[in-house]
């Protein structure tokens, strides 16, 4: 018996990790907040063109990513909307230092890139 319950809770948890609410996109203004809330997607506008975009680092080491969205710097990445509020980064995202996180950020989750 307890040996199904394990395996239960297992399963559980697996189905809660897909059922976690998606990233929110949030849209500010020329800065990023000083402290980034985890599960959101923020996107820094500056005379109405997408600048950066960032997110706390999903592996929880609490790094802040920047992405640029600046179509005439590299790396760029570009975002692209849904109508549910959510939204994704186009390419991967991969910090080649520090926590080495490599994944992939659609619809508002995170898709992990296993190297
Ligand atoms: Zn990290």
């Amino acid at each position: 018996m307890k040996r199904l319950h394990k395996l239960f809770g297992w399963v559980g948890g697996l189905a809660r990790r897909w059922t976690d609410p998606p990233f929110k996109t949030l849209i500010v203004n020329e800065q990023l907040p000083k402290v980034l809330k985890p599960r959101v997607l923020y996107v820094v506008k500056e005379d109405g063109f997408e600048e950066q975009a960032a997110i706390l680092c999903p592996c929880g080491c609490k790094r802040v990513l920047q992405m640029n969205l600046l179509t005439d710097e590299r790396p760029c990445w570009r975002v692209t909307y849904n109508r549910n509020g959510t939204a994704s980064l186009h390419p991967s995202v991969w910090r080649k230092k520090d926590c080495a996180s490599h994944f992939w950020f659609r619809d508002g989750r995170i898709v992990w890139v296993r190297d």
